[in-house]
């Protein structure tokens, strides 16, 4: 079946995007968000739901690279609250 294959910006492994979590910008609230249908318009970032690829892809940039965004520090910190929110399901 043509399952949608996305790489992860933390390890850089690819993978079906269904075992992976969505990340995109937000333009009208400036924001990172997540994406939990993996529906919304716009450039997404893919990670698997670990925390190794989340440190990973914050560590190297990978977030603010995939989503061509200069990510502040405030940036940074709401992404990590967003990763204490780790979305379920
Ligand atoms: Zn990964």
């Amino acid at each position: 079946m043509g399952q949608p294959i996305r790489t992860c910006v933390g390890c850089r492994q690819r993978g079906p995007a269904a075992d992976l979590l969505r990340l995109v910008w937000d333009g009208r609230a400036s924001q990172v968000r997540w994406d939990e249908a993996r529906r919304q318009p716009g450039r997404g970032a893919w990670l698997h739901r670990r925390a190794g690829c989340w440190q990973a892809a914050v560590k190297r940039g990978g977030i603010a690279r995939t989503l061509r965004r200069r990510l502040q520090a405030e940036d940074l910190d709401e992404l990590r609250a967003l990763a204490e929110a780790w979305p379920v399901g």
